[in-house]
């Protein structure tokens, strides 16, 4: 246990805590800049199984925030690059590359495997599918976005706090991306950071608040704001999971 010698001397964690992150399984879904150093993280932490899903390959503009890849990496497929990337970082570690496209017909099979999901996507679609597929089997998922200076981050846990449907109902009808309105490099790390810490949190079987996180990086604010659960949500309350059958 040298290897996590200073996360448990944190009262939070302690043997136990190490113990109990080293048996869980986490599903990220896109290894870019928030993803790729979740992650890092969750590896270097110690998490037993990681299931990391990317069907992207590197670019050049992808460098200057994804930590997994460096200039050499220009060309590959990112889930291969990024394997190879965390497999040298921690050997305790069992990480399983998926190597399809994440989507509403095979979403199910691998939130089922997970103790918990990690939001690495850049569209809500996406995340909409996550979302319905996490509350049905009844998983936590962190939802993370950045765009530009700003990120925003949410912890659901189905059953105890809202879920993306309560938080909006539909996928937004005008989506910014990253590729029109540009992001600066430290935000996607930030807003992996804070998702990192509700993930252990979680994991441990700490409390989390129903609240969302928003992140103004260039004037540096973190902002919390409560999110009530809606009687009318169509996942969590109705159980109506519309992405899963799209
Ligand atoms: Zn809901």
């Amino acid at each position: 246990m040298e290897k996590y010698s200073r996360q448990i001397l944190l009262d939070k964690f302690g043997n136990e805590g190490q113990k109990k992150l080293m048996e869980k399984k986490a599903l990220v879904i896109g290894v870019g800049g928030t993803g790729g150093l979740v992650s890092q993280l969750l590896v270097r932490g110690g998490i037993g199984e990681l299931f990391i899903s990317d069907f992207d390959s590197v670019s050049l503009s992808n460098i200057h925030r994804q930590l997994l890849f460096s200039e050499k990496d220009i060309g590959r497929e990112k889930i291969e690059a990024a394997y190879e990337y965390l497999k040298n970082l921690n050997s305790d570690v069992k990480i399983i590359p998926i190597n399809e496209r994440i989507d509403n017909k095979n979403i199910e099979d691998y939130v089922k495997k997970v103790d918990i999901v990690m939001d690495g996507t850049d569209n809500f679609l996406t995340r909409y599918i996550i979302n319905d597929a996490c509350v049905k089997h009844g998983k936590p998922w962190v939802y993370s976005g950045v765009l530009a200076t700003y990120g925003m981050v949410m912890p659901i846990i189905p059953g105890k706090t809202a879920c993306l449907r309560c938080l909006m109902k539909n996928p937004p009808k005008n989506e910014f991306s990253t590729s029109v309105l540009g992001i600066m490099n430290s935000i996607p790390s930030a807003i992996a950071s804070i998702a990192v810490s509700l993930a252990y949190k979680i994991l441990l079987g700490y409390e989390v608040e129903s609240s969302i996180y928003y992140f103004d990086g260039w004037n540096i604010n973190l902002e919390k704001l409560k999110i009530e659960k809606q009687n009318d949500c169509p996942a969590c309350s109705l159980k109506k999971f519309e992405f899963l059958e799209k």
